[in-house]
């Protein structure tokens, strides 16, 4: 699996002060990609322990509310797997810090049942649709994603979103 970039202050990408990453490669290519930049599954640089160690680090700071994960696609089949042992990583380390991740996959018909929705906190889920673009909404770019809490919507069995 392959990575973009490493944020070590992001304000934007979630609720707080966070560490963010961005994941290389997706395979969606929605028109209007606020980061086409990341398409290529053979761009960025390779992710592995190093870059767990980092980001671990970077999150031991009491300011840090937690680790968000951007794409590219995080949870494409080619780096589902980076992403679990990452989210998996960060959770035994910081139980009480929270782990925020974008997919362009829909929540109830693809993350719903993978191992990795057990460690995450909030997912922003849906294709970018740019006639839908609403720069107003928070943490989404169009209208038709959503911003969903994943713990009450597993405890639920069905999509509940996040209420700020
Ligand atoms: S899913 Fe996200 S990264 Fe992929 S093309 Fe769409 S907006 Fe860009």
């Amino acid at each position: 699996m392959r990575y973009s970039k490493i944020r070590k202050m992001d304000i934007s990408n979630g609720e707080g002060v966070r560490v963010s990453i961005f994941f290389q490669g997706c395979s969606f290519h929605c028109k209007g990609c606020f980061n086409p930049e990341t398409w290529d599954f053979h761009g960025g640089c390779e992710f592995g322990e190093e870059q767990i160690q980092e980001i671990l680090d970077l999150c031991k700071e009491d300011y840090i509310s937690g680790l968000s994960i951007l794409g590219g696609e995080t949870m494409h089949p080619k780096n589902i797997e980076g992403a679990l042992l990452l989210a998996k990583r960060f959770k035994e380390k910081y139980p009480n810090k929270t782990i925020w991740a974008w997919t362009g996959y829909l929540f109830d018909e693809y993350l719903m049942d993978k191992e990795i929705t057990k460690y995450l906190d909030v997912v922003v889920d849906g294709q970018f649709v740019e006639n839908l673009r609403d720069p107003r909404l928070k943490w989404r770019g169009s209208s038709n994603q959503r911003v969903i809490d994943v713990k009450k919507t597993l405890k639920n069995k069905k999509i509940v979103l996040y209420e700020v």
